[in-house]
């Protein structure tokens, strides 16, 4: 199979997460997905593989090398976006393309064009993997996937190319934040590894989001309003005092690159009682931990005005920025680096604004930065994924394996 192929048939099954069963993996599609790779990587011919009940699949092209080299991972998510259907994804592959309008579905109207997406214009003359406009692709991850599978076949086909033991993993639930946690770190036995997971080609990524949700709950007391003067309290509007008290332009609207925010995600009250849901984010350790003061800072200011209880604050962290895990390894970076040159494709480090599977990874001991896979516009009716993208990843892994061996 080649790479599109094995791509066209992954995306043929329905691996929608859900955020409301509280299974692993949340779905069952995801098993049957999971069962399907998992006799194609024996037919490969790969070894040590292994299917737990929760869906994480694991196994090993073993070290075609005396020389004593690190055992790196690469890894992919096998779970498709909660925000849009992946069932009955029919794709397309538009050939040479020329830089227009795509209409991917003529009766709904639905049109992918540069004017929306002016990306689109950098694959000018490449061929790009569409949707019919109904469901989203699933080229994140399910490029991935084919990435990492087809370089595993083209290294055992290749058996001059010299490289360590590789393992290859895949879990599922990364979509609805789950996909880390129940990784068997010790299990997958690797000194680092890479997610392929990124967008678009060059993408490497090794600094993410310190991450906290807040949740404030403001007490009121209700009283008929024709009675209420100086007995009411309305825990809407203390709510609203302590929104505005917030640095109005710290939010995700008016920020970028390194910069932090408070973010609103949620509001529900009456008079009687109102919470308010935030999450808090910041790549720099420090600052993330002042934002946090900060917000206990000013419940404390609501309770000195009107009352002691009035606001009660619960924070909790959800994640942190794997860079200070990657720092003590940079080499992993430079192996990425290297990689990506030799098969001529551009570097773009950047940092995330948000988290991913590899920083929990990194926190649980495995250092495990992110990678382009190729595809754009995630999670919805406009992804589509360039072919001559994949082919990059592909070569990426290829030649990580190749200069890990090389370096040892
Ligand atoms: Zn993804």
């Amino acid at each position: 199979m080649t790479l599109v192929e094995r791509f066209l048939k992954y995306v043929s099954f329905d691996t929608q997460s859900s955020e409301e069963t509280r299974l692993t993996p949340s779905t069952p599609g995801q098993m049957v997905f999971a069962k399907y790779l998992k006799s194609e990587l024996e037919s490969l011919g790969l070894e040590e593989i292994t299917l737990d009940e929760y869906g994480y699949l694991f196994a090993t092209l073993p070290a075609n090398t005396e020389k004593e080299v690190p055992t790196i991972g690469f890894i992919a998510h096998m779970d498709t976006s909660p925000d849009m259907s992946g069932k009955d994804i029919t794709p397309r592959i538009v050939e040479n393309y020329n830089g227009s309008d795509i209409v991917l579905n003529a009766e709904d109207r639905v049109i992918l064009s540069p004017a929306q997406f002016p990306e689109l214009l950098t694959h000018k003359g490449e061929d790009l993997i569409v949707t019919n406009g109904k469901t989203l692709l699933g080229a994140d991850d399910k490029a991935g996937i084919a990435e990492i599978v087809s370089a595993v076949a083209y290294l055992k086909e290749h058996p001059e190319i010299k490289h360590g033991k590789i393992r290859i993993g895949f879990n599922p639930d990364e979509e609805i934040g789950e996909g880390a946690h129940k990784f068997d770190v010790e299990k997958f036995g690797c000194e680092w590894a890479y997610t392929m997971d990124g967008g678009e080609v060059g993408e490497l990524e090794y600094e993410n989001f310190n991450a906290a949700a807040a949740k404030i709950v403001f007490k009121g007391r209700n009283v008929h309003p024709g009675y209420a003067k100086h007995k009411m309290i309305n825990s809407i509007r203390i709510a609203n005092q302590f929104i505005s008290m917030l640095p109005r332009h710290e939010t995700p609207e008016h920020t970028e690159g390194y910069e932090g925010f408070y973010h609103l995600v949620g509001i529900q009250g009456d008079v009687e009682q109102t919470t308010l849901s935030y999450i808090i984010r910041d790549h720099d350790r420090s600052r993330f931990e002042s934002r946090k003061r900060e917000m206990a800072h000013l419940v404390r200011k609501i309770n000195a005005e009107f009352g002691e209880d009035t606001a009660v604050l619960e924070l909790r962290d959800q994640y942190y920025n794997m860079r200070e895990k990657i720092e003590p390894v940079m080499h992993i970076i430079d192996a990425a680096f290297a990689a990506m040159e030799a098969v001529g494709v551009k570097p773009n480090v950047k940092p995330i604004r948000g988290g991913t599977d590899g920083a929990q990874l990194s926190f649980k001991g495995l250092p495990c930065p992110n990678i382009f896979a190729g595809g754009l516009n995630f999670h919805g009716r406009f992804e589509f994924v360039p072919i001559q993208n994949m082919e990059k990843a592909m070569k990426v892994i290829i030649k990580i394996a190749e200069l890990v061996a090389k370096e040892a």
